[in-house]
């Protein structure tokens, strides 16, 4: 029998969403959407397997409702457009934030609710949307069952030493650890590197997954041994409006000297910072690419320094290297940044082969390359959707 259901992913600014099906083992997505806000513009669209358009509209901010109470409210009606009469067994959620109950996805049933909720201040920009997401699923399918995927869960069994701060024993009890993000992707492409190349994938690789959000994580035999990521989707590399690492003597600068509160604080940290901030351009690595301005070119610089700081700490964590891998927007598109994240990186290893480079090849480390060096496109909602079925599916 044929089973369905449907994947929600939701960001602060975007709400991803996807019906799938599985058919004996195979699972497969049948329909996809995003729906979007940029400025005052909201935008919702979903497209079939082979790409033809299901559903598009766009609206406008206008009464008390919110952006994703009125987008979860036209994805659920949505479903019923692209597949009517489909009974939805389960819906797949994307959760940040697992703290350190949750190494494995979960149904969402008794306690694990309050338990998310009590997570939201260690991820403020996402967690909200993620809990609202599963209470309007369950309003609007009674009868699914609900499956929280996390983040976090993949680095959940990494080492002690880099799950803590040095910080005064009582607050790693409570939870103040190195979390570690991006976990579905990680866990997506360690699949995926299983798939193209076992050896590899049973060795030594560096990810990046370089999105809008931006992380490294360094895998043993396909498990996460260390990540850039903390406490919080903060830490490590700069991204899109994120600062990454900083000084903690920043904050207490800012606090004490430029008298800003904790929301203000937060805000620039999270959403005024990264890339947007260092350029004063855009978040966007495609327009600071594009850009002559001397700021974008440094924002760009700042990026690839980071990047290519974290590839050496990580592969010192992993006693040396058999592969990297770049996934997410800019590491499956970013021709440049590649590049220059690998350029005079022999000493480690990695010799880039520019051609395979430039043309996006799976393999774009030379034939000689001692590293093998991968872009392999992820895919957050198939590892939801696999999640899914497996929980609760059918
Ligand atoms: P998210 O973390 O929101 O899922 P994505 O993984 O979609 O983000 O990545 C978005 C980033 O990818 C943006 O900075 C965008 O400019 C960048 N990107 C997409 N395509 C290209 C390209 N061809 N060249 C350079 N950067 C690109």
């Amino acid at each position: 029998m044929n089973s369905h259901i449907v994947t929600l992913n939701a960001g602060s600014s975007s709400i991803k969403f996807a019906l799938f099906q599985r058919k004996e083992n195979e699972v497969s997505m049948l329909a996809s959407g995003l729906a979007e806000m940029t400025g005052r513009d909201r935008h919702i669209e979903a497209h079939d397997a082979a790409g033809a358009t299901l559903q598009e509209d766009r609206w406008s901010q206008s009464d008390g409702s919110s952006f994703h109470d009125e987008a979860l409210r036209r994805i659920l009606s949505w479903r019923g457009r692209a597949l009517p009469g489909a009974e939805i067994s389960a819906v797949g959620h994307r959760v940040v934030h697992g703290g350190v109950h949750y190494d494995a996805p979960v149904l969402v049933a008794g306690e694990v609710l309050d338990r998310l909720r009590a997570l939201v201040p260690l991820a403020p920009l996402h967690q909200p949307h993620n809990i609202d997401g599963i209470v309007a699923a369950r309003n609007a399918w009674p009868q699914a069952r609900q499956v929280a995927c996390f983040d976090t869960a993949f680095h959940r069994n990494h080492p002690f030493v880099n799950d803590v701060f040095a910080l005064p024993r009582r607050f790693y009890a409570e939870g103040v650890r190195r979390y570690g993000f991006h976990g579905l992707s990680y866990e997506y492409i360690a699949r995926r590197l299983a798939q193209i190349s076992p050896a590899h994938a049973a060795g030594r690789v560096v990810v990046a997954h370089l999105g809008n959000g931006a992380s490294m994580c360094a895998m043993k035999n396909g498990r996460s041994v260390a990540s850039s990521m903390g406490l919080t989707a903060l830490d490590g590399l700069p991204m899109g409006t994120r600062c990454g690492q900083l000084d903690p003597g920043v904050v207490l600068y800012l606090m004490q000297e430029k008298k800003l509160g904790a929301g203000e604080i937060s805000d620039l940290l999270y959403k005024e910072s990264g890339l947007k901030g260092l350029s004063g351009l855009s978040h966007d690595m495609r327009e600071l690419e594009a850009s002559d301005l001397p700021e974008a070119a440094q924002a760009i610089d700042y990026f690839i320094f980071r990047i290519r700081r974290e590839l050496g700490g990580l592969a010192a964590v992993l006693q040396g290297l058999d592969a990297v891998v770049f996934c997410g927007g800019i590491g499956e598109n970013s021709r440049l940044v590649r590049e220059r994240a690998l350029e005079g990186m022999e000493w480690l290893g990695v010799e880039l082969d520019h051609d395979a480079n430039r043309a996006n090849a799976e393999i774009i480390s030379s034939a000689n390359s001692r590293v093998r060096a991968f872009v392999i496109p992820t895919d957050e909602e198939q590892m939801i959707a696999r999640h899914t079925f497996d929980l609760a599916g059918g």
